[in-house]
């Protein structure tokens, strides 16, 4: 395929995903028409043209989307059973997979993410909110023990309106991790989606229709300073969840406690793999390719930092190596893509810059590096890069890279090896290579972070909980964990009089 055969596949598909549906603003159960004539563009990373323009909310269109949700709450939301939403979010999920291969174009276009992988995140998303749905008849509080003349019991209680801000990097997976959760335990929405990639949310949303009582979905595309900051800085809103950049949590942080709301944060990472001598160095050192390399490293819980053993230093490169070659830049559209373009201008402009900052500080740049063939060149494309001869204290070996770039140091003993690997302020996930269990058991105790993976990279179950430790965030998405982040707690105490007949 040439360059004119891509640009001609990518227009096909543009006008195939856009010809029927506007992209705008979701609020109160209906597209939505900011006052003000603005628009963002969003583009298609593997050619670098607009799919399509969205108009874009401001704080007063936040105020509008809050008092939509509020009045959805009052007005009958709070009042719904478990048992009325499990059948209203499964009436969703089935929607949604009725529209599963537009959604995955929509997500494959928007991101540059191989249409393989955007299949399997979408199918993914699907999961997690039926996973939520089952979770729904779950929630239910407890009975304490108190005396003859007192009942004392818990009620667990959604908060009301929750404002939710997602990433760019998986739009559809992220939008389920909070709205699941959040709709099942009785809260009501608003969303911001990123400017980045906010077509598959605004669908979804779309998808939602005469599903959910209007205004339980709400959905606020915008500038992440305007809109995000109006949305968690809201007097209305009752609990902010949050996934993006540790610099950005800081700001969301602040904002949610000048009203006091209580905060989730799925923030980004440096996660260390450690690769001990026993390893089964070709199923490890394919566990850290895909670490690195699925969505192009655009991944929150990359592996970035592999630390082998030194004495088995040279047999794992080469099987790293191995694994990395099966990583070769092409056409997102094509089902045998291993890896698309990065999503954003800024972020291959980012990228670029780390890998020379790599050679600059004097780390061995041994693979990759650059920009592929020429029938690639309209897009954000950068080959999958390896740099050795890494210090913990370089910045390409401290601050997230996002971006397909592994950087391998070496270890000489189990407690050099694991105090590398907990020497970073974020701690999301790790993940150690041996075929000891003893071992893996003892390092994954030690490891400093919320996932960890033995011998492997990429199951994230719903049922299991997903968040950070350290700078990486607090609390959890997924499992039971992120439905009790939706939930507040309140105690009864009850005086029981005497009968008196
Ligand atoms: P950003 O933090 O830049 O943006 C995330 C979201 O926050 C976007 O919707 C953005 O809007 C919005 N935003 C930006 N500024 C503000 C603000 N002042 N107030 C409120 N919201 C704001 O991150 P990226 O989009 O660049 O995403 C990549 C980051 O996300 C990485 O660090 C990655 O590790 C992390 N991440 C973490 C995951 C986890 O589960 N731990 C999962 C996925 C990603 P806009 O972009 O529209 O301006």
């Amino acid at each position: 395929m040439d360059n004119s055969d891509i640009l001609t596949a990518h227009e096909d598909a543009i006008t195939e995903v856009t010809t029927d549906t506007k992209f705008t603003p979701w609020i109160d159960g209906e597209q939505y028409f900011p006052d003000q004539d603005v628009t963002i563009e969003t583009i298609d990373p593997a050619v670098t043209r607009p799919i399509t323009a969205i108009p874009v909310c401001d704080s007063d269109d936040v105020d509008a989307a809050v008092k939509a949700a509020r009045d959805a709450y009052d007005r009958e939301w709070a009042a719904t059973l478990p048992a009325e939403r499990v059948t209203m979010l499964r009436k969703w999920v089935n929607e949604l997979r009725d529209h599963e291969d537009e959604l995955t174009r929509l997500e494959c276009l928007d991101t540059g993410k191989p249409i393989k992988q955007a299949r399997g995140e979408v199918q993914a998303a699907f999961d997690t909110l039926d996973y939520y749905a089952s979770l729904c008849r779950t929630i239910k509080g407890d009975q304490i023990a108190a005396g003859e003349d007192l009942h004392a019991y818990t009620r667990k209680e959604p908060f009301g309106v929750v404002g939710q801000i997602i990433p760019w990097n998986f739009p559809i997976w992220s939008l389920t991790w909070k709205l699941g959760p959040a709709l099942a335990a009785g809260n009501t929405s608003v969303l911001k989606p990123a400017q980045d990639a906010p077509l598959t949310a605004i669908r979804a949303a779309q998808l939602s229709t005469d599903i959910f009582p209007d205004g339980v979905v709400n959905v606020v595309p915008g500038i992440g300073s305007d809109v995000g900051n109006a949305l968690t800085g809201h007097g209305g809103v009752q609990k902010v969840s949050f996934t993006g950049s540790r610099k950005v949590g800081e700001l969301v942080m602040q904002s949610a406690a000048n009203h006091i709301a209580p905060v989730t944060l799925e923030l980004g990472s440096k996660s260390p793999f450690l690769v001990f001598p026993d390893a089964n160095l070709s199923k490890v050192g394919q566990a850290i390719a895909d670490g690195i390399y699925y969505s192009s490293g655009e991944i929150c819980d990359a592996f970035s930092r592999t630390i082998v053993h030194k004495d088995i230093y040279e047999e794992f490169l080469d099987a790293f190596l191995a694994a990395a070659e099966e990583y070769t830049c092409g056409d997102p559209l094509d089902e045998d893509t291993t890896m698309g373009p990065l999503t954003t201008a800024d972020q291959y402009e980012s990228v670029q810059k780390y890998i020379s900052l790599g050679k600059q500080e004097g780390s061995n740049l041994v693979y990759g590096g650059g920009t592929p063939a020429e029938s690639l060149e309209h897009g954000w494309y950068i080959e999958p890069t390896v740099f050795t001869d890494v210090d913990n204290d370089m910045r390409i070996a401290c601050e997230e890279i996002f971006g397909p770039v592994q950087t391998i140091q070496t270890f000489g003993s189990y407690e050099e090896g694991i105090d590398l690997a907990n020497d970073t302020r974020f701690g999301l996930s790790a993940g150690i290579g041996t075929e000891d269990i003893s071992l893996a058991h003892r390092a994954a105790a030690d490891l400093e972070a919320g996932i960890v993976y033995v011998n492997d990279y990429g199951p994230i179950l719903p049922e299991a909980p997903y968040g950070g430790f350290n700078e990486s965030g607090i609390g959890n998405d997924l499992g039971e964990e992120s439905l009790n982040h939706y939930l507040q707690t309140k105690s009864v105490y009850m005086n029981l009089e005497n009968p008196t007949h």
